[in-house]
């Protein structure tokens, strides 16, 4: 029997859609199956900050080529999408920030991302919002914001545009071998199969090393001007990026809408999505002491989503060595809205035999996999949390 499909990408999320959008893209019979629909999962619930971040070489190359692909595709984005270049601000409080301010300026820099360093005048002049005293901070105005269901609706339509095929409300319980299983006893064959479950990717591969990260973010009523950029303080490069914890960071947003999205936070050992009053009470705090106004605002809602991360702080992007016909395209924790294209980009290249943009090999699975099978994630998570 011949394959049906060349490609079954599991997963609707924004890394499924971009993922069905690239592999169409080149020719690929492709079909996309989803236990919900399009844009759900962490996807709902992100922020949609399209950012340049330095954490690792490798994260500045996903993320820079990332940003590049939106930014071409941003004039043909619908309205609905929300797509605007409005810039981050990386808000200094003193020297030592600065000076960290003038290092991601040179990396930056070097990776060809055009950026600015605003003194205590020229930041209080642009975000008039902030409390006096900032030392100043970082402008990248490259860095947009969209809103992530509807970026992920616009990639699976162009996917269907270029031939796809969508099967929503589809459980898979079992992918590989050439074979995806539904939960209602059907399967499907495809020659390759893309694994894009976000945090859920584990239940179809128990021995991948992610664990779930939740995250809040609040959302206010109109306040159109309140804030003009993404700002996030720097201080969110120390504390919510730290493996172990929880941790709050101010994170705020400006939505087209003239709604103020407030974030955020990041938790392990969370697995149901209710709210954590005393976290949620710590990142409005931390948002406060950096927008003293910003608590008058009226609240409109609070959510959490899972983010899926890694030990190494890298998604997993291309074959699982176990099974010549499994691709896995997750974990890309906080920046899989940002990185969602570049990873579309990676695997089709992969299925495809073509060369990628972008070196595919700091994002391969197979980094994980030594002699011991990755004995135990849990020790890979602790061992990165001592970092
Ligand atoms: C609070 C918060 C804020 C964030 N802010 C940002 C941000 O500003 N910028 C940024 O770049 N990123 C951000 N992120 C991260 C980003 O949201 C995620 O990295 C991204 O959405 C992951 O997309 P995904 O497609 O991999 O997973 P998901 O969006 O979770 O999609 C996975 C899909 O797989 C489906 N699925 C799962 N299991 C199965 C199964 N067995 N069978 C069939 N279908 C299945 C689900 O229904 C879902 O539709 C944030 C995340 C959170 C939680």
């Amino acid at each position: 029997m011949t394959d049906p499909y060349d490609v079954i990408v599991v997963g609707a999320g924004i890394v499924g859609a971009a993922c069905a959008r690239a592999c169409a893209a080149q020719g690929l019979t492709t079909l996309v199956v989803d236990a919900a629909g399009v844009g759900g999962g962490a996807t709902a619930a992100g922020m949609g900050h399209i950012v340049v971040m330095d954490d690792s070489p490798a994260q500045l190359a996903l993320t820079r080529r990332s940003q590049q692909l939106w930014g071409a595709l941003a004039a043909e984005l619908p309205s609905k999408v929300e797509f605007e270049p409005r810039g981050t601000l990386w808000v200094a409080a003193d020297e030592e920030e600065m000076q960290e301010v003038r290092r991601k300026q040179v990396v930056y820099s070097a990776a060809g991302v055009r950026t600015e360093v605003l003194d205590a005048h020229s930041l209080a002049a642009a975000e008039p919002q902030l409390r006096p005293g900032l030392a100043g901070a970082l402008l990248v105005p490259s860095d947009a914001v969209l809103y992530p269901p509807a970026a992920a609706a616009y990639l699976i339509h162009q996917a269907m545009d270029l031939g796809a095929r969508m099967l929503p409300s589809q459980r898979v319980v079992a992918a590989g071998r050439g074979q995806v299983r539904m939960e209602d006893g059907s399967s499907l064959s495809a020659s390759r199969i893309v694994n894009a479950c976000g945090a859920g990717a584990i239940s179809l591969l128990p021995e991948l090393p992610i664990r779930k990260r939740r995250g809040h973010l609040l959302i206010t009523d109109r306040y159109p001007g309140f804030v003009h950029h993404q700002l996030v303080e720097l201080g969110y490069l120390k504390s919510a990026h730290s493996v172990a914890g929880a941790s709050v960071a101010f994170n705020v947003q400006p939505r087209q809408t003239g709604q103020v999205l407030i974030g955020s936070s990041r938790e392990f050992g969370e697995e149901d999505a209710a709210i954590n009053h005393t976290l949620l009470a710590a990142m409005l705090r931390r948002a406060q002491s950096y927008l003293p106004r910003i608590g008058a605002l009226k609240t409109i809602r609070v959510w959490t989503g899972f983010r899926a991360a890694t030990p190494d702080k890298l998604p997993l992007i291309g074959p699982w060595p176990d099974d010549p016909s499994l691709l896995l395209a997750t974990g890309h924790e906080g920046l899989g809205i940002t990185t969602s294209l570049a990873t579309g980009e990676l695997v089709a290249a992969e299925i495809a035999g073509v060369k990628p943009e972008i070196p595919a090999q700091p994002y391969l699975p197979a980094r994980f996999l030594d002699g011991s099978r990755a004995a135990s994630q849990q020790g890979l998570f602790e061992e990165a949390a001592h970092d």
